[in-house]
């Protein structure tokens, strides 16, 4: 293992890695991440990342937190970008860890751009994104043959408290079989209405993932009609995401961590989804 970690880049003095550390399962960073957190002198880090990741850094490092914490005063943008200028230009070696994959959703791209701006030597290293990882560790096939061909990532969180501007909600409904929503559940209302108008069927499936790939992981079956309702009823703590679509049911043959928990996991028949996913689900599933 350490072999490998030394054939490895270096993270060397005065540089910066954005780092992605996943969703949260420490057993789900990079190798390059790991390598970064044993190198690092200083690891900048968002709230999304697992103490025990941290606690892969070296205990001399220096660990800062620069999260956004919905609801709660958190450094600005500006902020975060000068401080990691400000940090490369001492020399040291700098790890700017985010949660999932620094580039989606993540303003990695931001601040990858103050970078160049400054000319500091960076490399960017992806990490398994909540959409991804979380849907494994749900059980649900980010695509699955008989539910969909195609999968899009978008965010609830639009800038002015509402729904993002820049999507065509009609466009989208009808061509994405299912849609993984970051950021989304606070939202929930507004998004269940525009994609109810925009066509999508109040029989559709729908899961939401609490802290998924963490020891809290937490996965709630529902549909686009029940959701909310479904929701108020259980204490799902952010992180949260919310997967709309067909693929969903197929948790019901697949849900290897229940089975591991000790819940005996069905032989599931799938011939009863229907493969064509939207708008094709007007009758309500009877289960
Ligand atoms: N860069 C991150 C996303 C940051 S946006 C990534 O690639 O995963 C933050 C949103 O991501 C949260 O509001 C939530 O919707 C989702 N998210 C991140 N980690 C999550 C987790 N462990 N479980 C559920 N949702 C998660």
């Amino acid at each position: 293992m350490d072999e490998i970690l030394q054939n490895l880049p270096e993270l060397k003095k005065g540089w910066i890695w954005l780092a992605g550390g996943g969703p949260g399962d420490p057993g789900l960073i990079s190798l390059l991440t790991l390598k970064g957190l044993r190198q690092a002198d200083v690891v900048v880090y968002d709230a999304l990342i697992n103490p025990a990741i941290l606690d892969m850094a070296r205990t001399d490092a220096e660990r800062i937190f620069a999260g956004k914490r919905g609801g709660q005063p958190s450094p600005k943008q500006e902020d975060i970008s000068t401080l990691l200028v400000k940090l490369a230009s001492t020399g040291k070696r700098i790890l700017r860890l985010k949660g999932g994959d620094p580039l989606v959703f993540g303003r990695g791209g931001e601040e990858a751009r103050m970078l160049v701006k400054h000319q500091i030597p960076f490399r960017i290293i992806p990490g398994i994104t909540a959409g991804v990882g979380g849907l494994a560790y749900a059980g649900i096939p980010a695509t699955d043959r008989h539910t969909n061909s195609a999968i899009t990532f978008l965010t609830g969180h639009g800038a002015d408290g509402g729904l993002a501007k820049d999507i065509d909600w009609d466009a989208l409904a009808k061509a994405s079989p299912v849609l993984v929503i970051y950021m989304g559940v606070a939202r929930l209302p507004q998004l269940r209405t525009q994609l109810l108008k925009s066509g999508r069927h109040e029989n559709e499936s729908v899961a939401i993932i609490s802290r998924a790939t963490t020891n809290d992981q937490k996965v709630l079956e529902t549909t686009l009609g029940d959701c909310i309702e479904d929701l108020e009823k259980v204490d799902f703590p952010a992180p949260a995401m919310v997967v709309v679509g067909e693929n969903v049911k197929l948790r019901r043959g697949l849900d290897w961590l229940g089975a591991i928990e000790g819940n005996r996991i069905l032989d599931h028949d799938v011939s009863d989804i229907t493969p064509q996913g939207l708008r094709l689900i007007m009758k309500a599933d009877d289960d």
